[in-house]
């Protein structure tokens, strides 16, 4: 390309940037162009968008996977109950408040409990460990990502003291979700889950894997739009990773540019979201955290877990650990951790 062409486009990105930072919206064919942009422009106005609500703080979140059991069947992950390879096992509430324990002492102050959709997780048994984890740490919020539940289920939650609920919604177009679950998942469904959550006051967190096999462009455009209309407190955007015994072992992983691309819209969307640079961006590149966060990311998952889980909790291939000078490497970039909720801003204030 000539230089003058170049010159042109970045002409045209910026124009799209700005008028992203003012409008906080775009039309279908704007985001497109802007989900391809090459100029650091993008970034640089994301981190700014950032740094007005959150200053230079980045939130730690302490993420305990506790069963790795699901009845559920994506197409894309590892704990899909077709995987009779998958180790399963399940942590009893003392595991999960030794977690908690140590992620205390660590300076942990949210707790995410993370895991496959399994039966054994009773209203009872969830609402039982919920009450166990908020009495002992009344000063914590705790964040459910235990799937899709019926709004009375999700309702028992939140009455419980769970706080936060991710749910990503993997993709808002009915027939891309077809092609990463199997018929009896519905993409319906769980948006209306995710409507559930928010009508129940949790900070909900919605979101999708970028480079998820058949997705096109098109798609991440109608993930932002959903988003949009969602409007949540959180989104979870990461590559998708293969799983050597599922049946994407063969697809190729996400696209490490578009995955920051979209953090830095979704930044300029919505500059008050509470926005994870992902263990899957940091699985696909060494430096994904810093990258994340310098494309607008403001929150970071660490593995809580006991060791002997995290061997078993597979999702996709190579999933990293938990990063030990990660301190150091965020204030190489010029931020900090904090040891607080990280509620999103002004919740429950207005
Ligand atoms: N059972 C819970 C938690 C699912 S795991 C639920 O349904 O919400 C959390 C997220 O990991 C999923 O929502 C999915 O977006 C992501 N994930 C699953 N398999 C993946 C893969 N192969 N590569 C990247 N991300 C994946």
């Amino acid at each position: 390309m000539t230089k003058s062409a170049l010159c042109v486009i970045f002409k045209v990105m910026r124009k799209l940037t700005d008028k992203l930072a003012q409008e906080r919206i775009l039309s279908r064919g704007e985001f497109a162009e802007l989900l391809t942009c090459e100029d650091d422009y993008l970034h640089e106005a994301a981190r700014k968008a950032r740094e007005n609500i959150y200053g230079n703080k980045i939130f730690l979140r302490g993420l305990i996977e506790f069963t790795s059991y699901c009845k559920n069947d994506c197409f894309y992950c590892g704990l899909r109950r077709s995987n009779s390879s998958a180790a399963r096992y399940r942590l009893s509430k003392e595991q999960i408040l030794n977690c908690c324990d140590e992620g205390y002492d660590a300076g942990y102050r949210t707790f995410v409990l993370q895991g496959g959709e399994d039966a054994f997780f009773t209203d009872e048994i969830l609402t039982d460990i919920i009450r166990a984890i908020k009495c002992k740490y009344p000063d914590c919020a705790l964040t459910l990502s235990t799937g899709e539940r019926g709004f009375e289920s999700l309702k028992l939650l939140r009455e419980a003291g769970a706080d936060r609920y991710l749910l990503r919604h993997e993709t808002a177009d009915s027939a891309h979700y077809a092609e990463l679950h199997p018929p009896e998942m519905q993409a319906s469904a769980r948006q209306k889950c995710l409507r559930d959550l928010k009508e129940l006051g949790f900070q909900t967190g919605c979101g999708f894997m970028v480079g998820s096999p058949k997705q096109t462009l098109e798609n991440i455009v109608s993930d932002l739009l959903f988003i949009k209309e969602l409007d949540p407190e959180m989104v979870g955007v990461g590559p998708f990773i293969p799983h050597s015994a599922t049946p994407f072992a063969k697809e190729k992983a996400g696209n490490l540019k578009l995955v920051l691309n979209i953090l830095a819209i979704l930044r300029l969307m919505k500059p008050s979201l509470l926005l994870p640079a992902t263990t899957a961006l940091a699985t696909i590149e060494n430096q994904g955290y810093e990258l994340g966060i310098n494309a607008g990311a403001n929150v970071i998952m660490q593995n809580i877990s006991p060791l002997t889980a995290r061997e078993k909790y597979k999702i996709y291939d190579n999933k990293i650990g938990a990063s030990e000078n990660l301190k150091q490497r965020i204030k190489n970039i010029g931020c900090e951790f904090t040891v607080a909720r990280g509620d999103y801003f002004n919740y429950g204030e207005q």
